[in-house]
């Protein structure tokens, strides 16, 4: 796998079978109403597939079975180590198709195939196998109550839970929803961003195959107006997990509130800080802080889009950044060696291009990039860019731009770092960088975020919690505690006569 190039990429490319239809009761079915939708590659602008629509009859049509499904107990109640080895098998069968579905997802995304080699597909296995693997190590408790009495505090499974996914990590993020919600013993219907629903699809067939029950994992593609809005109003869902924008998140909310109060996890955006003091390890700061910008094209939640530079460094630190940018040069996402692929559509690269336009109106100057480039591959493609001299209420420090566009900052103490790091209605995630252990646990420990960095940006594995805190969302994704998101907690009291 290593040493293949864009044009073996290129040809499997060519052979690929890919599935458009929707994931219901463990068959590919077409949406009730025939309708389809071209999903299209964002690395070329051509069409890959035509897509299933699923309206409010697939909906519902999913939904009934996934209820069929929880009731009969072949599921929610089969013996935790017995949904172990369904997700185990799960978990290889996808390793099995490793290959297939990075190229899939490189074809869907624009992601790079190295990074849907290294990065996404092994995430998902590891999520997936992980929490196989940890659902028959979890007790339950027996509370200290007074004798003559027993109590039992009980997990049980949801019930039916909707999950709504986007289009910027759709593997993973569908990996992290599905993993802990399926090993609780839930049935599950998922949505996937409505422009890319193809490793979803494919990864579906494959849990049918390990032996999941059918019903138990429906897949929905279409649109999130009407379908995603019609799941989060659904009077027979129990549950909903989101990964998306803040916006819809707080819509979710809403939705949860008209109908049945569905419990609602919501996973959102952010505007993280990377901080930087002078007595960091400067060469491996700087080469961070491109990748925490420029990974992924900028379309991360956690992207470290602002960063933030002790002042007495800061021409000399941002020499290095602007050195290790020109590694970030966007290219075809087929070639392993491209760091950095296309914006996943038109829309997204003229915000990202509207963005450069405000922060030069507001006075910030653009120090390296700054331009849409490679317009003739038919794909959508902008340079990594670095903006100095912003400050924290300009908008590109404020809002998530969503694209590969950096917004440096600067700071003369700690307090300041922290209070600018702070004034944001984001609470994602962070890094800060140095080498006294006291200033990189203080200024850790005040930043108000759900994961921070001490002289690394996206550390972490399927071991650790993943979410946000203020409007970045409200639940967890990974380790056990992803676990708590979809169970309810019941307390049985005994009598002993
Ligand atoms: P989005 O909110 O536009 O869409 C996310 C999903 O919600 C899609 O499936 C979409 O179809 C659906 N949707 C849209 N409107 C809906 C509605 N009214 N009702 C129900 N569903 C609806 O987000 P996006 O543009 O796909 O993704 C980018 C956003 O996701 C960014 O803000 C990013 O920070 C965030 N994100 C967060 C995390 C995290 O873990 N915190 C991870 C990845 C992405």
């Amino acid at each position: 796998m290593l040493d293949r190039t864009v044009t073996d990429w290129q040809s499997q490319a060519q052979q690929l079978k890919i599935e458009g239809r929707a994931f219901i009761n463990g068959r590919y079915v077409e949406a009730l109403s025939g309708q389809t939708w071209p999903t299209s590659n964002p690395g070329d602008g051509r069409e890959l597939a035509d897509v299933a629509v699923c309206g409010i009859e697939d909906a519902d049509l999913a939904v009934k079975g996934a209820r069929a499904a929880f009731e009969s107990g072949d599921w929610s109640r089969m013996a935790p180590m017995d949904r172990k080895m369904v997700l185990v098998r799960w978990a290889e069968l996808i390793e099995k198709h490793a290959d297939e579905l990075a190229l899939l997802e490189t074809l869907d995304v624009g992601k790079p195939i190295s990074d849907t080699t290294h990065v996404d597909v092994p995430a998902t296995v590891r999520t997936i196998r992980w929490s196989g693997e940890a659902i028959d190590k979890v007790y339950d408790e027996i509370p200290p109550t007074p004798a003559g009495t027993l109590a039992l505090i009980q997990r049980l499974p949801l019930g039916v839970v909707a999950a709504i996914v986007p289009w910027n990590f759709p593997l993973s993020t569908t990996a992290w929803k599905l993993a802990p919600s399926l090993a609780t013993g839930n049935s599950v219907i998922l949505k996937p961003a409505s422009n890319t629903p193809l490793s979803a699809l494919f990864i579906a067939g494959l849990a049918s195959e390990a032996g999941l029950p059918d019903g138990v994992l429906q897949v929905l593609p279409g649109p999130g107006g009407s379908l995603g809005k019609h799941l989060a109003l659904h009077m027979d869902i129990d549950g909903l997990t989101f990964t998306g924008s803040t916006p819809v998140g707080k819509m979710l909310m809403e939705y949860s509130g008209q109908s049945n109060l569905k419990r609602t996890f919501l996973e959102l955006g952010g505007k993280s800080p990377n901080i930087v003091f002078a007595d960091a390890n400067l060469e491996k700061a700087a080469a961070m802080a491109a990748a925490a910008v420029f990974y992924n094209g900028g379309q991360t939640c956690t992207a470290g889009t602002r960063l933030i530079v002790e002042e007495k460094i800061q021409d000399s630190f941002l020499e290095l950044v602007t050195e290790n940018a020109k590694g970030w040069m966007p290219g075809n996402p087929l070639d392993p060696a491209t760091a950095m692929g296309p914006m996943i559509d038109a829309g997204q690269c003229k915000t990202v291009a509207d963005y450069v336009d405000i922060g030069r109106g507001e006075g910030a100057e653009i120090i390296f990039g700054g331009s849409q480039v490679m317009q003739d591959s038919g794909g959508y493609y902008h340079e990594p860019s670095i903006f100095s001299g912003v400050n924290n209420a300009m908008r590109i420090a404020q809002e998530e731009i969503f694209g590969p566009v950096m917004s440096v900052l600067s700071f003369k103490t700690a307090e300041e770092a922290i209070q600018i790091a702070n004034d944001s209605i984001y609470g994602l995630a962070g890094a800060v960088w140095s080498n006294n252990i006291n200033t990189a646990h203080k200024v850790a420990e005040a930043v108000r975020v759900g994961t921070m960095g001490i002289n690394n940006y996206f550390g972490g594995d399927i071991t650790v919690p993943f979410g946000g805190f203020k409007q970045s969302g409200n639940g967890r994704d990974k380790s056990i505690h992803a676990f708590h998101d979809y169970t309810e907690l019941k307390t049985t009291w005994i009598e002993l006569m």
